[in-house]
């Protein structure tokens, strides 16, 4: 369960740099599925970052259920990532990929196990949990991805471009995929894309920007007259 709330965001990488997010303004409610869509270099993924904890907010409040997470470490924040180059592990198999914030987190073995096959048969990777990262296919490398992060059980997603680097027509697969994920599982979850077509037949609400501002804000019906 989580609202987030970006209140007057404002980015810049060094004191003279240009703003490269300005005045950024966002409710989001718990289970929304919210994609931020816009060119290369118009700030998505600085933002996204911020929501993490990666990047210093330069000012404004970020607020996740009220609280204001400013100064609040990444791994507190309760926000699972999913990336476009999926950051496995190659040395290690399937499983223990999936496993790994888990084995951290110091869980106990059978609990584990559980959360993994759970995941593991939601995304349809039953067979391949054996398997090392390099004998997968990129779809079945980005499920992994995702599975890391369902096992987390965090009550935001947020996605950056995790379907940019496969092929067509996988990527009209995973997203109906990742659409029937978040019916499942109703984490609120912001995912990013420079592809108008994902936002489209995947948001809830639409974000457009461009050059660190926001344009537009609405349901694809509102924002393309779509479907
Ligand atoms: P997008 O995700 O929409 O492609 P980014 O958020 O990555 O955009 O980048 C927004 C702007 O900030 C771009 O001009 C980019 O070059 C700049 N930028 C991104 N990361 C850094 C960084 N670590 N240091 C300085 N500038 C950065
Ligand atoms: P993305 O499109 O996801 O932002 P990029 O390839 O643009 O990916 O950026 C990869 C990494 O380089 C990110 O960590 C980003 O913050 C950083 N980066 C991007 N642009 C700049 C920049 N102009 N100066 C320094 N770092 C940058």
């Amino acid at each position: 369960m989580a609202d987030l709330s970006l209140q007057h965001i404002h980015k810049q990488y060094d004191n003279k740099g240009l703003e490269v997010v300005k005045d950024f303004n966002l409710d989001i409610k718990n289970g929304e599925f919210i994609v931020f869509v816009g060119p290369s270099g118009c700030g998505k993924s600085t933002t996204l970052r911020m929501i993490a904890g990666l990047e210093d907010i330069t000012s404004g409040k970020l607020l996740i259920n009220g609280q204001e997470m400013n100064n609040v470490l990444p791994k507190n924040r309760d926000i699972a990532m999913v990336f476009q180059n999926y950051a496995l592990y190659p040395h290690m198999s399937v499983f223990d990929n999936i496993a790994f914030g888990l084995k951290i987190k110091r869980l106990p073995r059978k609990e584990i196990r559980s959360k993994v096959e759970e995941a593991a048969n939601i995304l349809g990777l039953e067979q391949f949990l054996k398997r090392k990262p390099k004998a997968l296919s990129g779809g079945q490398r980005q499920r992994v991805a995702l599975g890391r992060a369902i096992v987390r059980d965090a009550s935001i997603f947020l996605m950056d471009e995790p379907l940019s680097n496969l092929d067509a027509k996988l990527r009209v697969q995973m997203r109906a995929e990742i659409i029937k994920l978040h019916n499942r599982l109703k984490t609120t979850t912001i995912y990013v894309t420079h592809d108008q077509t994902e936002a489209l037949t995947m948001a809830d609400r639409i974000v457009i920007l461009n050059n660190g501002e926001i344009m537009q804000v609405g349901t694809p019906k509102e924002v393309y007259n779509y479907p």
